[in-house]
């Protein structure tokens, strides 16, 4: 699955190989590669032509970690914007509705309604503890008729049994009726498909719609038709209120166009993808999940994130130790952990777990974005000396320094005597069980 966008992404990596920053220039080759991936994959070009002005837009002077390469940076924006188009958060099933909550199958011939039906019935029964009703529409073949009676047995859902000539209408009222008699939770309704979009076909299905209100209306979708699959995707949602997708096949979807474009081309969210053919293979559809399986999260995303643990890591690591021996904690280790302190998600998420006596103090430094970096342009006004014996800065040394950051010598001396506090405080955290303790709290 993906295997060709994985790979072709992977190579944008190289192509940025030697560059310190990420430009609209040194990226032009990069996008063209994550262009000639997305069409290669199927992906539809509208999409296509968005998701890279996205990319580009967000990734221009984008600041890169030291230990990423930016091809490794841009490929983290790729997956951010990846996540976005598929939709961002998950969709959940909804079934907050007076039962039964009705679920209503669309879809061409072939696509996996009947058996998508089977297996979200099989979900609903284990995931949910629902008791599921399974109700045929497709008198046109008596054997999706006996498909669907069998997959019932199957996952231990309730079968509707259909009398000979009913027409759809009537089967689904009758239906409706004997799963309020007997206290079914969800009422799943599978529906005729053709091989193509028919008149006759979105009419009946139009109806059944407008007859049963479903609190569902899910079209099911083979991914392996690619472009195909959208547009079909795109002529139901025009035609019927459609609630979410099902995109089935992914197992034998080499390529991954249908999984990018459907939520974008219909507004549609993808509730649920089918990943076998087998009864479990029906998966709640988390976009997240998807995006790093398209860019391998073995290797490229596996490289990003590590990257940006060992960077916090390795700097949280030589803080803390020098706060517990509270020996050489220096004004570079003060802007250090302000930064820190910006990663942690700022200074309130740390106040909320702070030893009640230490909040005072913490707040009177008033932490805050503009002053993490006015307190980083003052200290890189220092020399190294200065910074590593705070001691030794005297009034001229104040006076040189307010100079160099643009600042009044009142500002120094605040900082001065803010890093004094920090210094003190840091001796009373290690007191109370130590610092390692008090951050590990709060991340
Ligand atoms: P319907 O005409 O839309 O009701 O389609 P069916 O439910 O009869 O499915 C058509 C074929 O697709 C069957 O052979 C299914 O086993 C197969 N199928 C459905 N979903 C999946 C899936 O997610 N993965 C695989 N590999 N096969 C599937």
């Amino acid at each position: 699955m993906f295997d060709n966008l994985t790979q072709r992404l992977s190579g944008v990596i190289k192509t940025l190989r030697g560059e310190a920053r990420l430009t609209e220039s040194n990226m032009q080759e990069a996008l063209r590669e994550v262009r000639m991936a997305l069409l290669e994959a199927d992906v539809a070009l509208p999409v296509i032509k968005e998701f890279i002005e996205r990319v580009k837009q967000k990734a221009i002077g984008r600041e890169v970690m030291s230990s990423l390469s930016p091809g490794q940076a841009l490929v983290g924006v790729v997956h951010e914007e990846l996540i976005a188009i598929m939709g961002g958060e998950r969709a959940e099933i909804n079934l907050s509705t007076a039962p039964p909550a009705i679920i209503l199958m669309a879809g061409l011939q072939g696509a996996g309604k009947t058996t998508s039906s089977g297996k979200l019935a099989k979900w609903l029964i284990d995931n949910k503890k629902k008791k599921v009703l399974l109700v045929s529409c497709d008198i046109y073949r008596p054997a999706a008729i006996e498909q669907l009676k069998l997959l019932a047995g199957q996952v231990g859902a309730d079968f509707f049994p259909v009398q000979a000539g009913q027409r759809p209408a009537e089967i689904s009222a009758a239906a409706l009726d004997y799963s309020r008699k007997h206290h079914h939770d969800v009422m799943i309704v599978d529906t005729a498909g053709r091989l193509g979009i028919d008149e006759v076909m979105m009419k009946e299905i139009s109806e059944l719609e407008s007859l049963l209100k479903p609190i569902e209306t899910l079209f099911v979708v083979d991914a392996m038709q690619g472009q195909d699959a959208v547009n079909t995707a795109k002529a139901f949602a025009d035609a019927l209120p459609l609630t979410g997708v099902i995109l089935t096949k992914l197992d034998g979807d080499a390529r991954g166009g249908a999984a990018l474009s459907v939520r974008h081309v219909t507004g549609k969210p993808i509730k649920f993808a089918g990943v076998a053919e087998k009864l479990t293979g029906l998966e709640p559809f988390y976009p997240d999940r998807m995006a790093s399986r398209i860019l391998g999260m073995g290797d490229v995303l596996g490289l990003i994130e590590e990257a940006q643990r060992s960077a916090d890591q390795k700097e949280a690591e030589q803080l803390m130790k020098k706060m517990k021996s509270g020996k050489g904690f220096d004004l570079d280790d003060f802007k250090m952990q302000f930064q820190q302190m910006k990663k942690m998600g700022g200074m309130s998420a740390m106040l909320e777990k702070l030893p009640h006596q230490l909040t005072q103090a913490a707040q009177n430094m008033k932490v805050d974005d503009k002053v993490i970096s006015r307190t980083e342009g003052i200290i890189n006004a220092m020399t190294q000396q200065e910074r590593a014996k705070p001691e030794i800065i005297k009034a001229s040394r104040k006076r040189r320094i307010a100079a160099g950051s643009g600042v009044s010598v009142q500002e120094v001396n605040r900082l001065l005597a803010q890093f004094e506090q920090a210094r003190k405080m840091m001796k009373m955290v290690n007191k109370g069980g130590g610092l390692a303790k008090m951050m590990r709290a709060v991340k």
